[in-house]
């Protein structure tokens, strides 16, 4: 149903059926702007006239009134909606079917001009803006319709729309469509039809506004899937005090906290309540009071200036609570809903399920599991793997917030703590963040322009708008931290000022702000770790639960060892050791092993080496005690090792005897034209022996150390870069043989395994033949994906961006894993190596093992672990229990 009426069209036919009050209308299928898209509008319209004709015909049957006839006149609102929500991509256009006549007919049938006068401006606007592409595109321009109506407030001297009487109305109409033949040199459409028809086109044609394409790219949501167009029966809102239109969530975004809330306005229409033009009030009175506290609005100004709708409307608020938990009985999920009301009847336009923060869709699922509406499998289906990381960032540390200073307050629009450099417009917010600078974005309030800028910003701040404002509802959705509304600070766009608290900042200046309680504070305050328990750790002991594969981590230290445990890593699969060369005077060391000329210089500068790496290699045995610990040989080009600065050459000319043009010659014949394809890997440790041997040794010794302290040690050697059998036998020979001569040595063994990186697409051919020699596979992704695109990694970035605007690559396939080509090199080599040697254990450990989509391949591929890094494991272990309970 989804697919064809899109989530819009499809939820407002179910709650027709489930018998919620939806004002009649019909729907336009998504399949008709995929032929839009390719045969054209006149084709289209052709196919589509009479279908859109029965059913006008339908809604004016069910109203009594009539489209396109002036003495009793049905508007209707045309709204898009695509198979899969995308808030504010699309725009709606309401009150359409009107015109002079008609206002004035409504004004008459009503009583009520003011409210026929305001519909009608607000269509000519927006039907200015989205229709006849009147919308500014630039961030400093101003909608010329917003400036018409701030022209006309000025000159009367008010500051609200509510404020502005019929003749003021009239006026903006006068001049809105001024406006219009001035800049698209056409008269404003009078016909009810003409005007439809423009509609349903915007609509198609907005499937491919910039917005659109942004967010379909951010979000992963398929070009092809369309929108379709939603024609209703216009309810009003702003019909007068009896009158109102809201937003409200069954239960909280931010927190989960099962608690019914959201914002209504009285005498508003459509977006007003999103928009934050004016201050929405709270729909329960107990979040009214919550709401009253935090902006310091006492309970007397409260209840006479922003009553709740419990307390302004309470019949309509009664029937709204029962609505939102049949609704909510009904998907099984929290649902965020949109509603109107005429003269006192309550109308239901939207409900959805509604997006919300990492942290609240944990308690949501877990609230939901306990009540017995959802089982344990839908609750690991019903995790977005990627939204967990936001319960890992950290989060503001006590004692710090109590010193800091609260500039000023708003509302706790999506809980988290951020903190950064202020700035004001999105594409600076961007600019910055492609510097490494960590933004707030601060602004009056955010639309959809801000989306770029809003999803690299550590947090979002703005000055007006509610819990529903667009800031709000995207913040959340992003799971980025917001605080909203916050009346108080003054923001100047022209100066790039904002002052709150009686201080002036200027872009650039650090604020704090906390998304939990809505303080913002000065300067950069201190954060900690979060608490990993309670419904988070319910949620990771269902994804135990559930998963058939295994996730292990990378990490190159104990300290990153222990946190990826915590994280609930079973082993590390990936642990690298040149990083261990760089650190303090080892370097030292590296460089004299690496400019030695002969092998037994190399032997005396392997032996300093010797007890640093078995330091080290015995820190991550402890701290992964009982866990399999991969440990791969030396991979890098030896040239990365060695001093560039003539400073440095002359150090190591010194330390080893050396004259500095011997070692700058050296050096230099170190140098590669492709490095990545060149003297590195395994091909360092077969022209060099002595390398693997020290290493083998240095682990091998390290197990014995631990295990003799009763550390539970489970070494594996992984020798990177094979492509040949008799490359891998060779080095498997030197850890053997190695491994063979401490253990007798020391008159004592361990259990040790022997595999290989398959990263070289060679390897994933001749699998089988290399898995004759080892116990394991570990797909080096990264590397893998690297020679099979011939992309390389280093360089990719200048092109790839531009491969994903041109559509040519729909994902960077570093990042989600390319099924179609590198996935079959994983497949075919996972199939021979298994078939060669049927106790061959596969993992893979790039980048991918932490990607959702990639883990849940490798699970359909069986492999025994997926191996990522620290903060990814939860994400990765979520992952392979979605693809094992989407595999039953
Ligand atoms: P969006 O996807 O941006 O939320 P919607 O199609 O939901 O766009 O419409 C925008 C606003 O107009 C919403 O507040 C919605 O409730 C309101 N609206 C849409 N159709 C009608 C209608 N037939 N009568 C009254 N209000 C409507
Ligand atoms: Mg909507
Ligand atoms: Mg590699």
């Amino acid at each position: 149903m989804k697919d064809l009426l899109g989530g819009k069209g499809a939820n407002l036919a179910e709650m027709n059926l489930i018998g919620v009050p939806v004002p009649p209308g019909f729907t336009i299928t998504t399949e008709i702007c995929t032929l839009y898209n390719q045969k054209g509008r006149e084709a289209v319209v052709e196919m589509i006239k009479d279908d859109v004709m029965k059913s006008v015909a339908h809604i004016e049957k069910l109203t009594g009134n009539k489209f396109n006839d002036p003495s009793n006149p049905q508007l209707v609102s045309v709204r898009s909606g695509a198979p899969v929500s995308m808030p504010g991509m699309m725009d709606t256009v309401l009150n359409l079917g009107i015109n002079d006549e008609v206002a004035e007919t409504l004004a008459k049938k009503s009583g009520n001009p003011r409210f026929a006068w305001d519909s009608y401006r607000r269509f000519v606007q927006m039907y200015g803006d989205v229709v006849l592409g009147m919308k500014p595109t630039n961030k400093t321009d101003i909608d010329p319709f917003e400036a018409i109506i701030e022209e006309v407030k000025e000159k009367k001297g008010v500051k609200f729309d509510t404020e502005l009487d019929v003749d003021d109305l009239k006026e903006l109409v006068v001049r809105f469509k001024t406006a219009v033949k001035e800049n698209t040199g056409k008269d404003f459409p009078t016909d009810a039809y003409d005007q439809l028809w423009g509609a349903i086109y915007a609509v198609f044609d907005s499937w491919n506004n910039d917005r659109a394409i942004l967010y379909r790219r951010m979000n992963q949501i398929p070009e092809e899937y369309g929108t379709a167009v939603n024609v209703q029966a216009m309810v009003y809102g702003n019909m007068g005090n009896n009158s109102a239109t809201g937003v409200c969530f069954s239960r909280d975004a931010g927190t989960g906290e099962n608690l019914f809330n959201g914002e209504y306005l009285i005498n508003a229409q459509g977006e007003d309540v999103v928009a934050g033009v004016r201050t929405p009030q709270q729909i329960m009175t107990e979040g009214s009071r919550r709401w009253a506290k935090l902006q310091g609005i006492s309970e007397e100004e409260r209840a006479a200036k922003y009553p709740s709708l419990e307390e302004s409307m309470p019949e309509c608020a009664k029937q709204l609570v029962e609505i939102q938990q049949k609704l909510e009985d009904h998907y099984h999920d929290m649902q965020d809903m949109e509603f109107t009301i005429q003269d006192g009847k309550l109308w239901l336009l939207q409900t959805r399920n509604g997006k919300r923060t990492g942290a609240a869709m944990v308690k949501i699922a877990m609230d939901l599991l306990r009540e017995g509406a959802i089982d344990e499998k839908t609750v690991i289906k019903r995790m977005e793997p990627g939204k967990l990381d936001e319960l890992l960032h950290p989060v503001f540390d006590k004692a710090a917030v109590k010193s800091a200073k609260v500039m000023a307050k708003g509302l706790p629009a999506s809980p988290g703590a951020a903190t950064g450099q202020i700035v004001f417009f999105a594409d600076d917010a961007e600019e910055w963040a492609s510097r490494k600078k960590k933004v707030i974005m601060v602004r009056i309030e955010t639309s959809p322009e801000d989306l770029r800028g809003m999803s690299v910003a550590q947090g979002i701040l703005t000055a007006r708008g509610g819990m529903t404002s667009h800031a709000a509802v995207v913040a959340r959705g992003m799971g980025k931290c917001c605080v909203s509304g916050a009346g108080t600070i003054k923001v100047d766009y022209k100066a790039r000022t904002v002052e709150m608290g009686g201080k002036t900042y200027k872009e650039g200046d650090w604020i704090s702000i906390n998304g939990s309680t809505g303080e913002v504070y000065d300067g950069a305050v201190a954060t900690v770790d979060p608490d990993l328990g309670g419904d988070y750790a319910a949620v990771m002991a269902l994804a135990e639960k559930y998963s058939t594969m295994d996730v292990y981590t990378n990490a190159d230290s104990p300290r990153d060892a222990k946190k990826a445990r915590e994280l609930g890593a079973h082993g590390i699969g990936l642990c690298r050791t040149e990083h261990m060369f760089f650190e303090g005077d080892r370097i030292k060391a590296m460089r004299e092993m690496i400019i030695a000329p002969d092998e037994a210089t190399r032997r005396v500068a392997l032996a300093k080496l010797l007890p640093l790496q078995r330091g080290d290699f015995e820190g991550i045995f402890e701290a992964m005690d009982g866990y399999e610990v991969t440990i791969r040989l030396l991979d890098p080009p030896l040239h990365e090792f060695v001093p560039h600065q003539l400073e440095t050459m002359r150090e190591l000319a010194e330390q080893t005897g050396r004259t500095l043009e011997e070692v700058k010659l050296i050096c230099d014949g170190l140098e590669e034209f492709n490095p990545m394809l060149g003297h590195r890997g395994c091909r360092l440790g077969n022209t060099y022996p002595e390398i693997t041997e020290m290493q083998a040794r240095a682990i091998i010794e390290a197990a014995l150390n631990v295990k003799a302290k009763g550390v539970d040690v489970h070494p594996k050697i992984m020798v990177p870069l094979i492509g040949v059998k008799n490359e891998i036998q060779m080095q498997a020979n030197i850890i053997n043989e190695t491994a063979k001569k401490v253990f007798a040595e020391r008159g004592e063994t361990v259990a040790y395994k022997v595999g290989t990186m398959i990263e070289i697409p060679r390897a994933a051919l001749v699998a089988d033949q290399i898995a004759e020699v080892v116990d394991f596979f570990s797909f080096g992704t990264n590397d893998l994906t690297q020679m099979t695109f011939g992309y390389s990694r280093d360089d990719a970035g200048k092109f790839l961006a531009i491969y994903k605007n041109l559509g040519i690559l729909k994902e960077d396939p570093f990042q989600v894993l390319d099924q179609e080509g590198v996935g079959q090199l994983v497949e075919m080599a996972t199939r021979k190596g298994r078939a060669a040697n049927p106790d061959l254990n596969v993992g893979i450990c790039g980048e991918h093992g932490g990607e959702p989509k990639s883990v849940k391949f490798c699970n359909k591929l069986k492999l025994n672990y997926v191996s990522c890094s620290p903060y990814r494991v939860p994400i990765a272990r979520l992952a392979a229990a979605q693809a094992a309970v989407e595999a039953e």
